[in-house]
Parts: structure tokens; C-alpha cells; sequence
């Protein structure tokens, strides 16, 4: 039976510390809504949230998603799970755990609850594609066996899950692709390309170019990417996706450190390192499912903007005059 909503509607977050959930939060609590948070603080940071503790309608639970919770929500966004390549390989078992058992008890929270449930998933489940831009209903090219798997074959296995509870429990699933997404409140220290190289720009620190630099991606704000997320759990219950979300402007890595380079005016030298195993050659999202499902979404802020407030939050954040 659906569960009656008194009042305002009370919203969970899972990974709601990290980088994604932490503007989440703030676009959730902005509408007018309860939300509570849950996070075990792997890779979040209390930081994120910390603009948020005087705020009546804002609650935190410290929890990790492989255990069962038992609360009372409306919606459902599950974020929890590590996103860098250097953290999710840092303790493999643990980021399978977290997207299988993880999805799992978020997927039996939201059966017992009947409530919507959207999953943050990944580009990564395209591993690394000979579909290019990638449409959803490309199966992928990946390693089941390798220092990605962990991650890829963790998300892959909760997409499965999140469709086999929509078709054998009829759960309102939305199952998100998410492709490189930046921003403010990235982990300065994660290793993930478009923080890395700010931060080394910032400190003059060499640019570590991995590889020769041609593999490409495609760089969402993360203000596009949430607008995407409360589009597609307004969208209704006959929208399940997996639906892509990402800006389809593609760069080469080289490209992007020019651009940050010239941006913050930095004297730093480009390097190359070895490119890491099974590091995808090129990542761009066909946009087209986002934009005829979720109202005509798509990115409004470009790389050269983006950038600019990325670089300004790092300045910020690091001291940096
Ligand atoms: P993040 O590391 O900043 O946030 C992840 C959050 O999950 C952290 O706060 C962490 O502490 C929490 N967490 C990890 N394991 C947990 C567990 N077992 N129980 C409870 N909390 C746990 O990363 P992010 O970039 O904000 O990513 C959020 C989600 O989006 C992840 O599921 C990630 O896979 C997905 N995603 C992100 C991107 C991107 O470009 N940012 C791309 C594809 C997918
Ligand atoms: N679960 C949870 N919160 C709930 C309901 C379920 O954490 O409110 C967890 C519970 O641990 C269970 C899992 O979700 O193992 C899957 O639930 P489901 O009802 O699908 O399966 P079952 O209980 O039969 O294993
Ligand atoms: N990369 C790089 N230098 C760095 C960090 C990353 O050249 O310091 C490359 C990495 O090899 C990959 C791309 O940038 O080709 C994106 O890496 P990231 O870890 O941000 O995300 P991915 O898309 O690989 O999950």
C-alpha cells in the first residue's frame, strides 16, 4: 500500500556527505523538502553538509548502506558508493559490497515503503566502449576480471537488481547513467582528473597527463547533472530509464589541462605518466532519451564556466590567493 505523506515530503540521500549528494541537499532542502542523510563518511566529508546543521529540516545518520535501515521516506536517491578510480580501488571488496548489498537494502527499503528509488549509476558500465557517443541501450565492454571491475561490475550488478525488483516487485526504479561530473566539493584529493589537475595548476605542481592525453571524456557541471536527478524522479512511474546524464561536449585530457592551465594562469609543466589498466579511450553520452524524457533537459553550463567556478571553490578551499 502507498504510504500517506503528511505534510512535506521527506527525502533520502544516500552518500548524501559526498561531492553529488552534499547539492543535492541543498537543491532538495531549497524546494522545500525534509531530507535525511545517510552516509558512512568513506569518502565524504561532514564539510559538505556542515552549511546545512542549523537547518530544522535536515537530519544525518551516520550508516553504512550494507546494513539494513529501517526509516520512514518518501523518495529515495542512492548515491552511497565511492566514485574515484584511487577510491573505489582502495578497499575493492568493499565498493562491491556497497553497490550490491548496498542497492540491495535500499531496493527493499523502497518495496516495504513502495516508495520511488533512483540509483546513481555510471558511464562505467559502457567500460570501455566501441559505441560511441554511448547510447543506453549499448551492452558495454568490460573487464569483469580487472582493478575497474570492482566498480563497473559493482554498478552493473545493482542496475540489475534495481530492474529485476521494477519487473518482479513493480518498484518505481530510475536508474541514472551519470557521466564525468565536477564541481565545487570535489575531494581535493581523490585523484579524479578535473580536481587533480586544478589543484596541481594551483600549487604549481606538475600536470600528470596519463597516457599521450588523446583519451577523451565529456564533463558535466554538477548543477546540470542534479537538475537532471529531480527531473527524472519527478518524471512519473512509467520513466525507468537507464537514462544518461552528461554534457556530450567532448575534450581530450590533454585539451583539459590547456584549459585549466590557461585559466588559472598557472606555470606548471604537462607530464606523462603510464595510463592506468583498462582506462577507457573515449566517453561522450547520447543525450537524446534525457532530453525527450525529462523535459527537454540539457546542459546549460560549459566547460569554460564550469571551470571557472571549479577553479574558484579550489582557490577557496586550499587558501589559495
Ligand atoms: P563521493 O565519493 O563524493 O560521494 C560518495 C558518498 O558515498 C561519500 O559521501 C561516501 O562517504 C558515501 N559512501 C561510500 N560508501 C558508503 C557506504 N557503504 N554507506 C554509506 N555511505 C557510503 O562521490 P560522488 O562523485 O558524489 O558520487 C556519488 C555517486 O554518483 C556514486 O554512487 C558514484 O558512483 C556516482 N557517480 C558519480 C560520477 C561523477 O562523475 N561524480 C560519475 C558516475 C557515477
Ligand atoms: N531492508 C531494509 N530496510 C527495509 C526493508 C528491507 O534495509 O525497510 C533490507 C533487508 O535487510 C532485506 C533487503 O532489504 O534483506 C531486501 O529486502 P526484500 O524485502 O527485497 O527481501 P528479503 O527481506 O526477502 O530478503
Ligand atoms: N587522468 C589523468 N591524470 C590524472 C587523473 C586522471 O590523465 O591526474 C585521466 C585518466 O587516466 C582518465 C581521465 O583522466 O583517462 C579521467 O579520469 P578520472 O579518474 O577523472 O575518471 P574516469 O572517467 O577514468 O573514471
Amino acid at each position: 500500500m502507498a504510504r500517506i505523506t503528511y505534510g512535506r515530503r521527506r527525502v533520502l540521500v544516500t552518500g548524501g556527505a559526498g561531492f553529488l549528494g552534499s547539492h543535492l541537499i541543498d537543491r532538495l532542502l531549497a524546494r522545500g523538502d525534509e531530507v535525511l542523510c545517510v552516509d558512512n563518511l568513506f569518502t565524504g566529508d561532514k564539510s559538505n553538509i556542515d552549511h546545512l546543521a542549523a537547518n530544522p529540516r535536515f537530519e544525518f545518520m551516520r550508516h553504512d548502506v550494507c546494513f539494513p535501515l529501517y526509516v520512514e521516506v518518501d523518495q529515495i536517491f542512492n548515491l552511497a558508493c565511492p566514485a574515484s578510480p584511487i577510491h573505489y580501488q582502495h578497499d575493492p571488496v568493499q565498493t562491491t559490497k556497497t553497490s550490491v548489498i548496498g542497492a540491495i537494502n535500499m531496493l527493499g527499503l523502497a518495496k516495504r515503503l513502495r516508495v520511488p528509488i533512483l540509483q546513481a549509476s555510471t558511464s562505467e558500465v559502457y567500460g570501455d566502449p566501441h559505441i560511441h557517443p554511448q547510447v543506453e541501450s549499448y551492452w558495454g565492454n568490460v573487464n569483469p576480471i580487472g582493478i575497474r571491475s570492482c566498480y563497473d561490475e559493482g554498478k552493473r550488478c545493482a542496475e540489475t537488481l534495481f530492474f529485476d525488483y521494477y519487473r518482479q516487485h513493480a518498484l518505481d526504479i530510475k536508474v541514472v547513467r551519470i557521466f564525468n561530473t565536477y564541481g565545487p566539493r570535489m575531494h581535493a584529493a581523490d585523484g579524479r582528473v578535473v580536481s587533480n589537475f586544478i589543484v596541481q595548476a594551483l600549487q604549481g605542481h606538475d600536470i600528470t597527463i596519463f597516457g599521450d592525453g588523446s583519451q577523451t571524456r565529456s564533463f558535466c557541471y554538477v548543477d546540470d547533472l542534479i537538475e537532471g536527478f529531480l527531473r527524472f524522479m519527478e518524471a512519473g512511474p512509467d520513466v525507468h530509464g537507464p537514462i544518461n546524464l552528461g554534457n556530450p561536449n567532448e575534450f581530450t585530457i590533454r585539451e583539459l589541462a590547456e584549459a585549466i592551465i590557461a585559466q588559472t594562469g598557472s606555470r606548471s609543466r604537462l607530464v606523462t605518466m603510464p595510463l592506468p589498466a583498462d582506462d577507457p579511450t573515449q566517453r561522450k553520452p547520447d543525450t537524446t532519451i534525457a532530453q525527450a524524457e525529462l523535459a527537454g533537459w540539457e546542459p546549460t553550463v560549459e566547460l569554460e564556466e564550469g571551470l571557472r567556478r571549479t577553479i574558484a571553490y579550489f582557490r577557496s578551499a586550499l587558501k589559495i590567493a
